[in-house]
């Protein structure tokens, strides 16, 4: 690509905190809002003008990864600021019942977008952290090799510089690390990384025509009328779901790839823009044939497409300690447990979605998270968390769901805390103290 050299320039300092979050998806408000309850100064810098990442600008409407099934018990295993979360929805009415999903094989928890957009506002408000909404992360400046000095953001208000002690990358697609020199992987687009999907959501639907477990009718005709050759969707196993007003439904059914068959890389803009225009075709014809075929939907519309197409994977740092997905299936514990993981492996394959559930007989239905998945090589004052944490392609196509990603925010606004009063780095930080002070603040570590 052609290139042409800028002016250098001064930039200004938009402020300096202790704890520069970049990125208010759930990991990144968790973490944004355990380091201010520790009393520290932090900052959570958000490209849009709301928080909830994927759970709202993707259209998600449903939290994955807060339960298990433990030993053949459905249990919520994700607490610590979680619980704050939900009470923040419950006090919004923004919560559904929790629903079983996945041939019923595990819970999940159905919220309403608009109600989860306000509770993370007040979530991390409440906390005392600073939002820098508009703010879009463009690079960092290091104070030496190890060590980030600033994180650099474009708004309307020009360029500015926000100076920090310690940083948190909960961009998702690890921009932070991989600015700041971080070793990284990236699944290749054909045959590795998930697709993504744009998610929409369909209002108007005859609950009494739809019938009892709706959802199965509409994946049968789908499967059938593919069988038949008269329609093609672009992905096998589409999940079409009642949300917390069963008037009100979520799509998502639809799969974003390149001409050649790759998966839409959501680090390039190019890509990203070419998923946009295809993912709104697909909503469309996807929707005419649920109109037309599913009982319950001739009168319904599509009342919402997500403000951006969900990505699944991109960057994933290489940390201290890769997740992998026999740790996920072997249900794995670590010394330096901070939380635990309950979803199963879900991976956005070309045309279909696979599933894999936690090994043998009986199995516990959940995994520990290690500390070490958050540290990212070669940098001292920076966490990774959410779905670009130090973990393989299979671990991270399980454990990037919304749950994980509210233990690993949590866990490193917590340890921030103790990087700041120790003057250490990250890998300074005193694990056991590190746990107990999670367990005090509801955390599960899954030992028990
Ligand atoms: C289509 C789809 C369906 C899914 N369904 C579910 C589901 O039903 N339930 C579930 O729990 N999970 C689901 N997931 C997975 C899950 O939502 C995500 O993996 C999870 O949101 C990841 O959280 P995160 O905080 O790591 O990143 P994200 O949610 O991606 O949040 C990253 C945040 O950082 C911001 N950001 C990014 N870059 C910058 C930058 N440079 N500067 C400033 N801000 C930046 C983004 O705007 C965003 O708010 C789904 C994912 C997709 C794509």
């Amino acid at each position: 690509m052609a290139t042409i050299d800028e002016p250098s320039r001064s930039t200004p300092v938009l402020g300096e905190f202790d704890v520069v979050v970049v990125g208010g998806g759930p990991a990144g408000l968790m973490a944004a809002s355990a380091a201010a309850r520790t009393g520290r100064s932090a900052v959570l810098l958000e490209r849009y003008g709301f928080l909830g990442g994927a759970g709202t600008a993707g259209g998600l409407s449903t939290f994955c990864g807060l339960h298990a099934r433990v030993h053949g018990e459905d249990r919520r295993v994700v607490h610590g600021l979680a619980d704050d979360l939900y009470e923040h929805l419950a006090l919004l009415d923004g919560l559904a019942p929790a629903h079983l999903t996945i041939n019923d094989g595990i819970l999940a928890q159905a919220y309403d977008i608009s109600a989860y957009k306000l509770a993370a506002d007040r979530l991390v408000t409440g906390s005392g952290a600073r939002i820098v909404f508009h703010a879009s992360a463009v690079g960092v400046v290091m104070r030496d090799d190890t060590t980030i000095d600033a994180v650099l953001v474009e708004s309307k208000s020009g360029r500015h510089a926000v100076r920090g002690r310690v940083f948190v990358d909960a961009s998702g697609d690890g921009d932070v690390a991989a600015w700041a020199g971080a070793p990284f992987e990236k699944s290749p687009g054909l045959q590795g990384m998930l697709y993504p999907s744009l998610m929409f959501r369909i209002n108007g639907v005859d609950v009494v025509a739809a019938g009892e477990k709706p959802w199965r009718a509409a994946e049968r005709l789908m499967d059938e009328a593919e069988a038949a050759g008269t329609h093609h969707f672009p992905r096998k196993r589409p999940i079409v779901r009642p949300q917390r007003n069963p008037l009100e439904w979520r799509a998502n059914l639809t799969q974003l790839s390149n001409p050649d068959g790759s998966a839409v890389d959501g680090t390039d803009v190019l890509q990203l823009t070419h998923g946009e225009l295809q993912g709104r075709e697909q909503v469309f014809e996807a929707f005419s044939f649920i109109k037309q075929k599913v009982p319950g939907f001739s009168d319904a519309y599509v009342v919402d497409i997500a403000p951006q197409i969900g990505i699944r994977e991109t960057r994933r740092i290489v940390g201290d300690y890769q997740l992998t997905e026999d740790d996920v299936l072997d249900c794995a514990d670590f010394e330096d447990t901070i939380g635990v993981n309950g979803w199963p492996v879900e991976a956005h394959v070309a045309g279909s979605v696979e599933f894999r559930w936690q090994r043998g007989e009986d199995p516990r239905g959940f995994n520990q998270l290690p500390y070490r998945m958050l540290l990212p090589g070669g940098v001292d004052n920076l966490f990774v968390v959410g779905r670009c944490a130090s973990m393989t392609h299979e671990g991270q196509s399980s454990a990037r769901v919304s749950g994980p990603c509210f233990v690993m925010g949590e866990t490193a606004g917590t340890a921030a805390d103790m990087v700041l009063a120790d003057g250490g780095t990250t890998r300074t930080v005193d694990v056991p103290t590190l746990q107990a002070r999670l367990e005090r603040n509801g955390v599960f570590l899954g030992r028990s």
